[in-house]
């Protein structure tokens, strides 16, 4: 099938309130363009350098997501455009997204990347983390950032309990998260969910997906 028949048909069955974003990392601009002209404007890209290359040569409409591991000393490269961090796991990494942000005179929304899965090597805050960083000084004081909500990436197993009970976790975290008062919070997002799995965390309560290799093809 082609990339627009693979958006299309997995665009009809995701129910209303769970947005995609089309991930595109490593593929061209004319696959991206494919996926456009379907009336697609959710990317997802996991390097600075590749999405503001894309961004640079792509119409203007579009909104571009950052759903990699972010460095520090990057975020100025995206910070004019920028539309959705998916993996902000530190609070150092959240007050240089604050700095760029005011240079631009915006607000960036991000979200928090909770590590919910059971490899060592994946990102992500634990809940005490999480609370800590939230009721910082630090953070209370950024003017120029918005929590969305909540980012996590399942264990890579063929375990299906084991996922499921990892996104039920994540969605506990998150209805906690929401049903609690915190500065620079407008808690709403749960991105959760892939190309394998995104069928049981859109169960568990997932309402962004990010999907590449399905609409793409294998990377
Ligand atoms: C690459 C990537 C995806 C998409 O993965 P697929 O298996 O190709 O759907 C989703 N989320 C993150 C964080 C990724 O890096």
């Amino acid at each position: 099938m082609s990339i627009s028949q693979n958006l299309i048909t997995i665009k009809s069955t995701l129910p209303p309130s769970v947005s995609l974003v089309a991930v595109s990392k490593t593929k061209p601009i004319a696959d991206l363009m494919e996926a456009y002209a379907t009336g697609h404007r959710l990317f997802g890209e996991n390097k600075i350098q590749e999405m503001t290359e894309k961004w640079d040569r792509m119409p203007k409409d579009i909104q571009w997501h950052m759903i990699g591991h972010v460095q520090s000393n990057k975020v100025k490269f995206m910070a004019e455009y920028v539309a959705l961090i998916h993996g902000v796991d530190s609070l150092k990494l959240l007050e240089e997204i604050n700095k760029q942000a005011l240079k631009y005179h915006r607000t960036i929304n991000c979200l928090l990347q909770i590590h919910i899965a059971k490899e060592e090597t994946k990102f992500g805050l634990d809940q005490s983390e999480l609370q800590d960083l939230l009721q910082s000084e630090s953070f209370k004081s950024m003017n120029n950032i918005c929590i969305m909500g909540l980012m996590g990436m399942a264990t890579f197993t063929n375990d299906q309990a084991q996922i499921k009970k990892e996104f039920c976790h994540l969605k506990s975290v998150f209805d906690t998260l929401k049903a609690s008062d915190n500065l620079n919070c407008n808690i709403s997002i749960l991105s959760m969910g892939m190309s394998g799995d995104y069928k049981w965390a859109i169960e568990a309560g997932s309402n962004m997906v990010r999907i590449g290799s399905s609409i793409f093809g294998s990377r």
